[in-house]
């Protein structure tokens, strides 16, 4: 994506607060830790102001986690949607990001970070994400994670992570290009798998590249689904073997072999 095509938020107001990332996500990070009732009125229709809405539908929606409620009112989600979408970035919907892939929905990613810390305080270690797609996902795992290393198959969205990652600058995101099928044996163990992609079957280098006392998460195909549609998979991995629960239905592209 050119710089030309990312508009500021929203596109149709002049006086975005969105020139400065840094800056602007300083505000967005310490607005989080006021309780939502108490915001302050008469922000505008700002990206703050916005995430902050999309925080509080989350919240609606179950989302616990007061660490991944303010990563998700931190990280701006407008940047990275192509300049068309971005009145729609703070929705609860998934968006097309190019190459038939799309950005997940907020709840979504929430729910599956929420799960993947399964309450854990403070930071999570070494965190392994397969399909990059746009980068979203990945910036919010940087703030509650040490490392990141996010793997994706198409060259075409692995150069557009980057360059939408680049406004971030995200010191311990370590973008990937390769077939995460195999996982990314040089970063583990893994205290934590999140995949971005639905296949049959959890490959094996996932669950050999998870640490013990990690957490996998990932969407997986099930006879025990409608049609052997998609649900959420959580694995532990234990001292004395895994633990796997099937929880709700979800939507997400398919997990694809090999890099195009
Ligand atoms: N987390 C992303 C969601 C991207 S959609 C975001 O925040 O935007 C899922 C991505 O998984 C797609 O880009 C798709 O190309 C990728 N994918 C599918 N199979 C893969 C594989 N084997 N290895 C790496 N990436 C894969």
């Amino acid at each position: 994506m050119t710089e030309k095509a990312r508009a500021s938020f929203p596109a149709k107001l002049s006086n975005s607060r969105v020139g400065d990332g840094r800056a602007s996500a300083l505000r967005a990070s310490s607005l989080a830790s006021i309780p939502l009732a108490s915001r302050p009125q008469g922000l505008g229709m700002d990206s703050v102001a916005v995430r902050a809405r999309m925080v509080q539908l989350l919240q609606k929606q179950g989302i616990v986690d007061a660490e991944v409620l303010k990563a998700m009112g931190t990280v701006e989600r407008h940047r990275f949607v192509d300049s068309a979408l971005v009145n729609q970035a703070y929705e609860d919907t998934s968006l097309p990001i190019g190459l038939g892939q799309t950005i997940s929905k907020p709840g979504v990613v929430s729910r599956m970070i929420e799960l993947l810390r399964s309450g854990s305080a403070g930071k999570l270690g070494r965190v392994l994400e397969i399909g990059t797609g746009c980068g979203y996902q990945a910036a919010v795992l940087s703030l509650l994670a040490q490392e990141v290393y996010s793997i994706e198959r198409l060259r075409g969205l692995h150069d557009k992570a980057r360059e939408n990652l680049r406004h971030f600058r995200l010191a311990n995101v370590h973008l990937l290009f390769g077939d995460g099928m195999h996982g990314y044996e040089k970063g583990a163990p893994y205290a934590g798998i999140i995949a971005a992609a639905g296949g049959d079957a959890v490959p094996q280098a996932w669950l050999d590249q998870l640490a013990v006392g990690g957490r996998l998460v990932a969407p997986v195909h099930s006879k025990a689904m409608a049609g052997g549609g998609q649900a959420l998979l959580v694995v532990d991995k234990t001292a004395n073997g895994y633990q796997q629960s099937l929880l709700e239905a979800v939507h997400f592209v398919p997990l694809k072999s090999g890099v195009a």
